[in-house]
This record gives C-alpha cells, structure tokens and sequence, in this order.
C-alpha cells in the first residue's frame, strides 16, 4: 500500500521523483565521486575495522530481502577466539512472544491486520572457505555462535553469510509499512566482545537494545525500477542498475526503501542531508530542520562525522529512531500543526548522532548515556536557537514534570532497560530524569555542561565508553570526585 496521498499529491510526488532520476542519472551513472566523501578524520578512523561488503536485494513479491554479507574480521580482543558471534535481530519478530513490537501498548499501532512474522533464513555460514557450525544461543534467536577454528590475537578471517530476510508486515523500526521497507537492525552484524565473551542480549521491547562497534560497510542494492533508496550510506545508481554506496566507521547500516518518496537535499555541517517522505513539502520540513540540527551540535559537541546524514518518513509509533547517518522519523511528527514536534524530534535523533553513533554506549545497561545525553543536547538546542524561556519552558515539561512523576517499581535513569515495562516510564526516568543530571553537571561545572560533552566526544569518538569510562573522564575533567553526584541522580530512588 502506498503513501496515503490524495491524488494530486501522488502526481506531485511522482513528478519530482521522475525528476530527482533524471538529476541523478545524468549526475551519478558516470562521476561515482560526485557521492559526499569521507572526511580525513573519518578515513582515518576507519583504518583496520571490521569491513562488511553486502549485497542487498530487495524482493517485493515475497516481502523479502536477499543479503549476500562478507565480513572481513581482524580478531582485536587479545584472546584467542574459537567462535564469532553475530546478531540476527530480525528474528525476535518471528513469533508474538518474542516481538518487541507485540508489546501490548505498541501492539495495534504495529500490527493494524494482525500479527506478521519477520526471521532470517540461513543458507550459507561459511568461515575462510569452510561451511562452520552455528547455533542460537539465546531465546529470541537474536545471537547466532558460530564456530571457528582458533583465531589468534591479530589473526584475521572472512564470514559469508548468504541469507534471506523475511520483512514482516509491521510499522515499527523493522518492517514493511505504507509503502516503505523499513530496514532498520535487519543486516546481521557482528556483536561486542566483552569482559571475555560476546554479548548475547535479547531483544527487549523498551528502548534500543544494540550495542556495536565502529565498522566500515560496502553495500549494493538492487530494487524495482522506480523504488527509492535511502540508505545511511549515500548510494548512487550505477549502469548495470544496481545502487552502490560505501559507510565508514559506524556502528550499524539501516536504510529504507520506499515505492514511491519526494526527496529533499541540502548541506549543514560539511554534510549532505537527504530527507524522503511522501510530499515535498514533508521533506523539506524535516530537512530544514536537521540542517538546524546539524549546525548547532556541530558547534557544541564537534564536527559531525559522516559526509551525509539521511532522513526517512516512516510509519511506526514512536517520534524517532537514530542509527549512525539516519534518523527514522514518525509521519505523525509530520501533521500540520506538529512542527514542533518535528524539530524537536529531528533534534533530539541528530544528537544521537555524536552520544550513540559517534559516541558507542552501552544501551542495554545503561541507556541514560545516549538518552539522556541527547535530551539533554535538546534543551541545549532550544537555548541556543530559541532563547532562556524557552528552554526553561521545554525544561520544565520534559525534565522537571519528569522528577515530580509518582513513578512506581523503583526505577531509576541508571536501570538497565529490561526492568522497564512501559514506555511512559521509560520516558520519564531515563530520558527526563536523566536529563536532570545534566542540568546539574552545567550549573556545577565552570565551563559547563557543553564543554565537558564536547571534551568527551573528542575523547571517546568512534569507540565505547563504559559508564565508569564516562564517570573516570568526568572526574579528571573536573578534578574532583563526582561519583556521589552521579549516584544521586542515576542510582537513587524518588519517593
Ligand atoms: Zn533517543
């Protein structure tokens, strides 16, 4: 089913679209280097990650994508490896008891013609040459071991997997809805080796649940004739018809497919911004309002990183969902009278941009330090753009109303996301409660908040920081001992 267009705006659509092809056509069938290129810090960065070529299919008619995935992996860890790990998160979606979007408050808006599965089918798991063993590990199917023969410290190694996903019917951040193929978490990716094993978390239904290391992706993609791509690595269409694009150092590769989108581009930042929803106008909304975005983080927190950041209209029940150069944006977000509401989402998914993609965090255990981080960057926004009052006023309904909240169960910002069981409280606790952290670490520390975020971005970009990283960085910043500050307002319990 497409956009739900009137008519008019079908044929508006389709004709910008005839002539946003004939632009690229005549533009990128021939100058592969016309796509936005990786900047030196990001090249650099780059060096000696994991590398992923993976070719991508998309197959309408079976509701379907064919993925042929090459990872080139250099064992890191200083131990010798005798099994990889990697995550097939699609695979949560295939029975109600395991999706995160049958969660009973999501469940109708996800699901409007009832359950649909969405799983991978295995075909190839190949090591260096040699068919290798696997196995699921954990309940939801979402961590397939695959054995190797001992890899050394240094030693280096290449995995096919050839597989197909099954995209299932559901508007949520992995699913066919309205139109779009919305492929976030769907290509398998390697997971993180940690504290002597890979992580094998399951996929909870509140909040994000991935963790991953920078790595560079290499992708081709073949759609219908007329679909349009929006992929976290720029692509261009090539003469053979297949589209081709490359993503360095980031921690996941999400794109979107829609059978019909408008799209609008722009430049922030030393960044193209791509926006597709279904009108002109839509695109053009949210991609003024990255732009905004994009200048204003990148002048507190840092240069934003990668040579593009791409915006997609979709349909799921939520405002947002950030991946390294994407944002997935509700289309509800998109309703006049809302624009407000776009910005502020659109700000809010940007500045996971530097405290998620370029800044890895733990988001299964420690959710406040993306979430709270890029609430936080916000308010900071609306400060900066809008003046005092309003940030005071956007303080006050999303930080202060947060820590008056009667909020049950004990739940604090530092909880990790499998005690929460509502969004609602979700919300409050680790985004607004969290936020309040922030607030006070700006009042408190001489060149504030902002200063100390743009020395950590600096400090940890393109790797992890654990959440004692983030408590050591800050007390060396600051020269004093914040540990009780930060128990304060992650650990401690309101009554
Ligand atoms: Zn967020």
């Amino acid at each position: 089913m497409p956009f739900p267009l009137s008519g008019r705006g079908k044929a508006v659509a389709a004709g910008l679209l005839a002539a946003a092809f004939l632009l690229a056509g005549g533009i990128l069938v021939f100058r592969r280097d016309s796509l936005p290129q990786a900047n030196p810090a990001l090249r650099s960065a780059a060096a000696g990650l994991t590398d992923y070529d993976a070719a991508l299919r998309l197959i309408p008619e079976e509701q379907a994508l064919a993925i042929s995935e090459t990872l080139t992996y250099r064992n890191g860890t200083g131990e010798t490896l005798d099994s990889l790990v990697v995550r097939t998160w699609l695979n949560a979606f295939q029975t109600e008891e395991t999706s995160p979007a049958a969660l009973e408050e999501l469940y109708d808006a996800c699901y409007p013609d009832g359950f649909s599965p969405g799983y991978l089918t295995l075909y190839d798991v190949i090591w260096n040459g040699e068919a290798a063993a696997h196995e699921f590990v954990n309940d939801d199917q979402t961590a397939l071991r695959i054995a190797i023969p001992p890899l050394a410290p240094g030693e280096s190694g290449a995995l096919f997997l050839r597989c197909v996903a099954k995209i299932p019917s559901c508007a949520y951040r992995t699913g066919y809805a309205d139109g779009c193929w919305q492929l976030g978490n769907v290509l398998p990716l390697l997971s993180v080796y940690q504290d002597g094993e890979w992580r094998t978390d399951e996929y909870f239904p509140i909040g994000d649940p991935f963790v991953g290391e920078c790595a560079n992706f290499q992708v081709s993609l073949t759609v219908p004739d007329g679909y349009v791509p929006a992929c976290a690595a720029p692509l261009q269409k090539e003469k053979d018809g297949v589209w081709r694009g490359e993503l360095l150092a980031a921690r996941d590769m999400a794109l979107c497919v829609y059978e019909q989108a408008a799209v609008a581009k722009g430049k922030a930042g030393g960044a193209v911004i791509a926006s597709y929803a279904a009108t002109d106008s839509e695109a053009k909304r949210a991609l003024e309002d990255a732009k905004k975005a994009v200048e204003t983080f990148s002048s507190l927190y840092g240069d934003y990183p990668y040579p593009a950041l791409t915006l997609c209209q979709v349909s799921f029940p939520f405002g947002g969902m950030e991946y390294p150069a994407l944002c997935m944006l509700g289309k509800d977000q998109y309703l006049p009278g809302q624009a407000d509401s776009l910005e502020l989402t659109v700000a809010h998914e940007t500045a996971h941009q530097w405290f998620h993609a370029l800044v890895g965090s733990d988001g299964v255990n420690q959710p406040w330090q993306d979430e709270a981080l890029s609430e936080y960057a916000l308010l900071k926004y609306v400060q900066k753009r809008y003046g005092q009052s309003s940030f005071e006023t956007l303080k006050y309904y999303r930080v202060d109303a947060a820590m008056a909240e009667n909020i049950p169960g004990g739940l604090t910002p530092g909880s990790p996301i499998s005690y929460f069981t509502d969004y609602a409280d979700y919300r409050a606790v680790v985004y607004g409660r969290g936020a309040a952290l922030l607030i006070s670490l700006d009042e408190f520390l001489p060149g504030g908040a902002d200063d100390f975020l743009r020395a950590y971005v600096k400090e940890f970009a393109f790797q992890f920081a654990s959440r004692q990283q983030f408590e050591d960085f800050l007390n060396q910043y600051a020269g004093l001992d914040a540990s009780p500050l930060l128990l304060d307002y992650l650990d401690t319990m309101m009554q």
